[in-house]
């Protein structure tokens, strides 16, 4: 163990260990003969009340008066809107992540939380709307104002050295108050000429100044009513949340594809799944789940038999016979069946529970509710989709 670190090691601060890992910002940084350079222009910042509202949704469940300060966290997220002229209109804020505890040292974590997000996957309905991009990030400040950490300089340039127009924007509940919105718009003074010479970043941040839309009274006037709520339903979103992960994701949904998985697992996505259809030619792929096996193993027993009655010209039998294969295979159906409509039933009625807070969700709490829905639903027709298959023959 080494009680002293060597001078070397002294000078390099985390925020330079950050930077060592993103070689791209680091010669961004260094190259300080950018050609391209950032002309200042008027720029007006307009926050709409649809954004704003989602940034303190979110912001709240982590941070509110109503919690212990150590227990505050901070959240962030991205700005989607679009540049009319010299207005720069942040239309929406989604919600895309909480993160550590509010007052800790920052670490690198913030940042490679922004940088991992692939914003795409989650908002694409939002941004192929017009010509709506993402126009910066937004995160939490609770209680401790409104400033850029190092590491927040850092994310911020990821944004404003491609877009010279894009805004970030801080939040902190303490803020808030029968005169402020609680809510500052960042940028950086000079993204062609940061400097590493000192160990923060250049501290040449400026607040600019936002025009909220409808108003910033009625922004004030309206924000208590949703921080009020959820303040008061904090806890049941959290715990439906947590249910429908536990219980419906891990548990149900684990237990219907253990004991009667249809659908291939681990094989890519479930998109795919037309190629597996009951009635195709093609051989079935090696890892479909015994349930399956069985029940295509069934249906080409119940094919043969018929297929003999066929021969023979039986009508009568051959009518009797189908009518019991039908019933036969109904049963075997029949479990699965309820199951599936059971864990519907379940996740149908969470959902309600929480379906107004939906906006004030982070994307991995919206992506896990969504693909539990495709999964059911996938299982479902499926299985519609067997039954119809075996019955028609
Ligand atoms: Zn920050």
């Amino acid at each position: 163990m080494k009680l002293f670190k060597s001078s070397d090691e002294k000078k390099k601060s985390t925020y330079e260990e950050s930077l060592e890992k993103y070689p791209e910002l680091m010669n961004f940084i260094h190259n300080k003969k950018r050609k391209e350079h950032f002309i200042q222009k008027e720029q007006n910042f307009i926050l709409y009340w649809e954004a704003y509202k989602r940034i303190v949704g979110y912001a709240i469940r982590y941070a509110n008066d109503e919690m212990k300060s150590k227990e505050w966290r901070e959240v962030y997220g991205i700005l989607i809107g679009s540049v009319e002229g010299s207005y720069i209109l942040i239309k929406e804020a989604i919600p895309m992540v909480s993160g550590d505890r509010a007052g800790v040292e920052y670490e690198n974590k913030q940042y490679v939380d922004m940088a991992n997000i692939d914003h795409r996957i989650y908002e694409k309905a939002i941004i192929d709307k017009e010509n709506d991009f993402i126009i910066g990030w937004w995160h939490t400040h609770p209680g401790f104002g409104f400033f850029y950490s190092p590491v927040d300089t850092l994310t911020h340039l990821g944004y404003q050295s491609v877009n010279s127009n894009a805004i970030g924007l801080i939040f902190d509940h303490t803020k808030l108050d029968k005169k402020s919105t609680g809510i500052a718009g960042l940028r950086l003074k000079d993204v062609s000429k940061p400097s590493i010479k000192s160990h923060h970043l250049p501290s040449d941040y400026e607040i600019v100044e936002l025009i909220f839309k409808p108003g910033k009274e009625q922004f004030i006037s309206d924000i208590s009513e949703l921080i009020d709520d959820i303040k008061k339903n904090k806890d049941k979103i959290d715990d439906t949340l947590k249910y429908i992960k536990n219980t419906i994701k891990n548990n149900a949904i684990k237990k219907l594809e253990d004991q009667f998985g249809l659908l291939p697992q681990n094989k890519g996505d479930l998109s795919n799944r037309d190629s597996y259809t009951w009635d195709t030619e093609e051989d079935f792929p090696q890892d479909l789940p015994t349930f399956r096996k069985f029940l295509e193993e069934k249906g080409e027993q119940f094919k043969e038999r018929l297929d003999k009655l066929k021969i023979s010209g039986d009508v009568s039998k051959y009518k009797k016979e189908k009518v019991k294969i039908q019933k036969e295979f109904k049963k075997e159906l029949e479990v699965p069946k309820d199951f599936c409509k059971t864990i519907i039933q379940d996740y149908k009625d969470k959902i309600k529970e929480i379906i107004r807070y939906w906006d004030y969700l982070d994307s991995s709490e919206r992506l896990m509710c969504e693909e539990i829905l495709t999964k059911l639903t996938n299982y479902a027709e499926t299985l519609r989709d067997i039954t119809i298959n075996v019955l028609k023959k």
